[in-house]
């Protein structure tokens, strides 16, 4: 049987085509082979990249300079080699290809997964996201800034140590706009609405004293899961030193069950926010990526996925090998 399910909020669908009855086998993959012997992420190459704007050092944050590079840090951040944008080349920031694009290592060692990381090395990546975020968000024209991870070659990683990406742009996305019109329409947060709807549902997958972890509803792709604040929290700058250790643990735990059920997925998580609009709710979404967008998709802008949430859930929750789950 196959259902047509619309979004909590948008005019969006998903098809949730529960008949064809795939197993998490189905979508899972192997890891891919990693390679240090030139990584320019890896601890001691760090003169084969761009000076770093920040580095997480024990508790400080410090930066390259044109003399020095710091060694022994747990995070660095860097301008990205091949921007998307720049601000360089445009007189002003209204001329096209204004922006600023910057990579965050998360972890000077090459096979490290954030599944390996410590309770405090996820709180220090949060705060990091969190930091530069807010940097990006004040500089002059700035308007959204995208954050990122792309892990997997699958999920268009170009590099397989593991890192984020962070793109501040001069415009507000329109798929955000949409949401936003949509929020401010209806005059209540419907993150808020979904938190209370999804935190004892059959889709819920974790939860904390501040953080929710759940397949949607209307998941587009196979395992999505979407973390919510379980207050109503604009942004990452927002955040608690408790919540901001909250959402790192929450996190890490998704990204091992993940492991756990579909081998070493591919993925992308992408945080949506607004740092100048308090009527948004701050939501993460992870996305494993288990197949490429087709015709349909792109023609409709539909997805047909086939893990129902509902089952996706029963995978995660459940630490019963896949025969036993039907
Ligand atoms: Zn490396
Ligand atoms: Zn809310």
């Amino acid at each position: 049987m196959s259902e047509i399910r619309k979004h909590y909020f948008l005019d969006d669908y998903c098809i949730v085509a529960a008949a064809r009855g795939k197993r998490p086998s189905d979508f899972s993959s192997s890891p891919e082979v990693q390679n240090a012997t030139s990584c320019v992420f890896c601890a001691g190459r760090e003169d084969q990249t761009p000076p770093a704007l920040a580095v997480y050092k024990n508790g400080k944050i410090l930066q390259d300079s044109k003399d020095e590079v710091i060694r022994d840090w747990q995070i660095r951040c860097i301008p990205n080699l091949y921007p998307a944008l720049s601000p360089e080349g445009a007189d002003t920031p209204c001329q096209s290809g204004y922006g600023f694009h910057e990579v965050i290592i998360e972890t000077p060692q090459h096979e490290k997964k954030l599944t390996n990381f410590s309770d405090e090395e996820m709180y220090l990546l949060m705060k990091a996201y969190r930091d530069r975020v807010i940097h990006y968000w004040k500089q002059p024209q700035i308007r959204y800034v995208s954050l990122f991870k792309n892990w997997g070659k699958q999920a268009g990683a170009s590099l397989e140590h593991t890192h984020s990406q962070l793109i501040a742009l001069p415009l507000i996305p329109p798929s955000i706009k949409r949401e936003t019109d949509v929020i401010q329409a209806k005059g209540e947060c419907p993150y808020c609405e979904i938190v209370c709807r999804e935190s004892a549902s059959e889709r819920s997958i974790y939860e904390n004293k501040y953080f929710i972890a759940f397949a949607p509803y209307c998941s587009k792709v196979p395992f999505e899961i979407w973390f919510l604040p379980k207050e109503h929290v604009c942004h990452l700058g927002a955040l608690s030193t408790e919540m901001l250790f909250s959402l790192g643990v929450a996190m890490r735990y998704v990204l091992s069950r993940l492991e756990t059920v579909l081998g070493s997925p591919s993925y992308n998580y992408m945080f949506f926010q607004l740092m100048k609009d308090d009527t948004y709710h701050l939501n993460i979404r992870l996305q494993p990526v288990t197949s490429k967008m087709a015709g349909f998709e792109k023609n409709t802008d539909i997805f047909i996925n086939t893990m129902p949430p509902e089952k996706a859930a029963e995978y995660l929750n459940n630490e019963m090998s896949e025969q036993e789950i039907h």
